[in-house]
């Protein structure tokens, strides 16, 4: 299958693992491939399995949908989209809200970009450095970590400011508040230099792609006052954090929560359980601002919707979000104490069921993207699936299992995973595992 993957598909879909998987069938935290091998699942299907693998209200919801009928238009009334867009209209937090669904996250932040730089004619827009958005072409215009978007002719003019990662540089001894109103005072001073208006500010409430980090708690609520004196529009991509993900929100621009909702929401991966769902809740004023007739075909389509409303409601009849805070409160502590004694690992950090275990070379101050694949190799040969990212190479573990993750599992997956980093460092090479264990 790997050489046929090869022969017919482009070069730059890259692949985890030098056997790269075949995933046949899944079942709540686990999935299985053609090998017959079972893995438990720590990556969520990469964030899109939001409940739970095969989970049986999504299947029948969707078999029941595709029996009475597949097609995909918004000229028809569709009962599912228009339910769906009500509960998302509630739950998103923003007045007089008008949702409008895409087929994924990168089309949702077109669309978003699309609507600011309408409402405000403006096509210069902020986002933050170490940003991913998708890989179209304004996403990419928009995505500040250059390892994930190599062209970026965007028909955008952006400006990337600070806030999402201290890095090893200037910001690194700061406190958070010191942090906080240095980036304020870099926003200000970007903003000081730009000719004409800005349209928004795009930004993730926690870095995915980036590696799971996190701005200090209330960040954006500083920078709403700068913006909003400037009238620009605040886009919080959700794609990753959205849905109770991290545990203590809903949303992860609740994090900033005197900041309000942001002007526009986006969303896309778990609301599908794997179905392609993306969407955009915005302010009827801002929604409306478009002289259009419709800008998707596929975008709410009735099998989509009912996966999503069958799912929706699975996660919120059986808390999935507390689940998230509780089991994840727990993994984030079990792997701390698995990782005090690597001075391979720089930090375990995140919320809820989005961590991130951060890799460094000896010495801690360089990323270390091979040790990484090695863990991942590791720990796919024990049975279980992680992520990686991260602004410096690829040198963040990325753990972000379906959201009814169990206690049991957690443990378990945490002991692989102590096991894999042990092994990984063990095999490094021998000038990079000095001082590493
Ligand atoms: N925004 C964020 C924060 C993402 O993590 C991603 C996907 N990794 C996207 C947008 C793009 O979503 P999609 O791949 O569904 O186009």
């Amino acid at each position: 299958m790997h050489a046929r993957h090869q022969a017919v598909l482009p070069d730059w879909l890259a692949l985890y693992y030098q056997r790269p998987i075949e995933i046949t069938h899944g079942e709540g935290r686990h999935v299985w491939d053609a090998e017959g091998k079972r893995y438990l699942d720590f990556f969520g299907g990469i964030l899109t399995t939001m409940t739970a693998h095969a989970l049986p209200e999504v299947s029948r919801a969707v078999a029941e949908q595709a029996s009475r009928i597949i097609h995909s238009s918004t000229l028809y009334l569709n009962r599912p989209m228009v339910e769906l867009a009500e509960r998302i209209a509630r739950l998103s937090g923003i007045p007089d809200a008008r949702v409008f669904f895409t087929t994924s996250g990168t089309e949702a932040n077109d669309t978003a970009l699309l609507l600011a730089s309408t409402h405000r004619r403006s096509n210069q827009v902020l986002a933050m450095r170490n940003s991913y958005h998708g890989r179209s072409f304004s996403a990419v215009g928009v995505t500040g970590n250059r390892g994930w978007s190599p062209t970026s002719l965007s028909p955008l003019h952006t400006l990337y400011v600070h806030g999402a990662v201290r890095g090893r540089g200037p910001f690194a001894a700061l406190s958070d508040a010191e942090f906080t109103a240095a980036c304020v005072a870099d926003l200000e001073d970007v903003l000081g230099q730009v000719h004409g208006g800005v349209a928004a500010l795009i930004a993730e409430p926690i870095q995915g792609v980036g590696g799971f980090t996190s701005p200090p708690d209330g960040l954006y609520a500083r920078f709403r006052e700068v913006l909003d004196r400037h009238g620009i529009l605040w886009i919080s991509d959700e794609v990753q954090t959205g849905w109770g993900r991290t545990g203590e929100h809903f949303w992860g621009w609740q994090a900033h929560a005197a900041a309000g909702p942001p002007d526009i929401l986006t969303f896309a991966k778990g609301i599908g359980n794997g179905m392609s769902i993306g969407g955009v809740v915005a302010r009827a004023e801002i929604m409306n601002c478009l002289d259009a007739n419709s800008i998707s075909t596929f975008g709410g389509s009735p099998v989509t919707m009912a996966a999503g409303l069958a799912n929706l409601t699975h996660l919120l009849e059986n808390d999935l979000q507390g689940n998230a805070r509780r089991v994840g409160g727990l993994l984030i502590e079990r792997l701390r104490a698995a990782t005090a004694g690597l001075d391979a690992v720089r930090e375990v950090r995140g919320r809820g069921l989005m961590i991130g275990v951060e890799l460094v070379r000896p010495g801690g101050e360089r990323a270390a993207p091979e040790l990484a694949s090695a863990v991942l190799e590791a720990a796919r040969e024990d049975g279980l699936l992680i992520g990686k990212g991260g602004g410096h190479d690829t040198s963040v573990l990325r753990i972000a299992p379906p959201l009814s993750l169990t206690v049991a599992e957690a443990e378990e997956g945490a002991a692989i995973l102590e096991a894999a980093l042990t092994k990984a460092v063990a095999g490094a090479r021998p000038d990079e595992r000095r001082n590493a264990l």
